[in-house]
């Protein structure tokens, strides 16, 4: 299984927009980050997790030239927003499948109003299939994949486990029936987004003690703000499993 992170970044991205903060203003690669998501790739699929505001430049940049189907985490703008930049996709594939929470698939409907309606159809929208996900394993062609619940200060987000592989972004609170589910598993990618605490996010500290619990061989942190600091600094000081996640960074499990 391959996996691509396609964007490590939270919400406003890295450079934010306009900003003078000295990581907008590095030049290091690994500072710049698009808005979170991942292309996990087996066998001859490929799916994706979320489908955020950067997904055209970020399918582009990776050179993906299929999607088997779009897996969502929860449907913040920063997770759902490119939604519409599919359509290469469908015109060339036909319906492209979704999945997510019945809450998600409600939500994308009302944003996307045009690519859910059977009526009066605009002939240059994508059609999609949705799958509902709730909180049991499924299947993806051979593989099964066990959604892990958490929360996002108030609402409830998936993170996925794919094999030794699990993606977990957005998380505040995680319950250790949830948990037991990737204990001591193989990777293991987190969100951290800064060092002060915050509402809906862990902060760096409340990251690695969810890692500890875990126990994977390696953990990868992501959602990152720039307010978290250089990207070579902060891996400078992190324990010798858990390593920043960066933009384009492939990892092989
Ligand atoms: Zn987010």
């Amino acid at each position: 299984m391959k996996i691509t992170f396609l964007g490590t970044g939270t919400s406003q991205g890295i450079p934010v927009i306009g900003s003078n903060h000295p990581v907008c203003l590095s030049k290091n690669k690994k500072d710049k980050r698009l808005r979170v998501s991942i292309l996990v790739a087996w066998d001859d699929y490929v799916y994706v997790v979320d489908c955020g505001p950067d997904f055209r430049y970020q399918m582009l940049r990776s050179g993906c030239t299929k999607i088997d189907g779009i897996l969502f985490t929860h449907e913040h703008s920063d997770h759902i927003m490119g939604l519409d930049d599919i359509r290469p996709y469908y015109f060339k594939q036909g319906d492209i499948s979704i999945y997510a929470h019945k809450r998600v698939l409600k939500a994308l409907k009302v944003k996307f109003d045009y690519i859910f309606t059977t009526k009066n159809k605009y002939p240059g929208a994508p059609t999609v299939i949705s799958n509902r996900v709730k909180n049991k394993p499924f299947k993806l062609h051979n593989l099964e994949v066990i959604p892990v619940n958490g929360k996002h200060n108030k609402l409830q987000v998936f993170g996925f486990k794919f094999g030794d592989f699990a993606y977990l972004t957005d998380m505040k609170t995680v319950k250790d029936k949830e948990i037991e589910k990737i204990k001591n598993i193989k990777v293991l990618v987190v969100n951290a987004l800064r060092i002060e605490p915050h509402h809906s996010h862990f902060n760096l500290d409340e990251a690695l003690s969810f890692i500890k619990k875990v126990n994977p061989e390696k953990a990868y942190l992501t959602h990152i703000s720039h307010t978290l600091g250089f990207h070579d600094e902060i891996e400078k000081k992190l324990p010798k499993n858990v390593f920043l996640a960066y933009d384009e960074l492939q990892i092989t499990i």
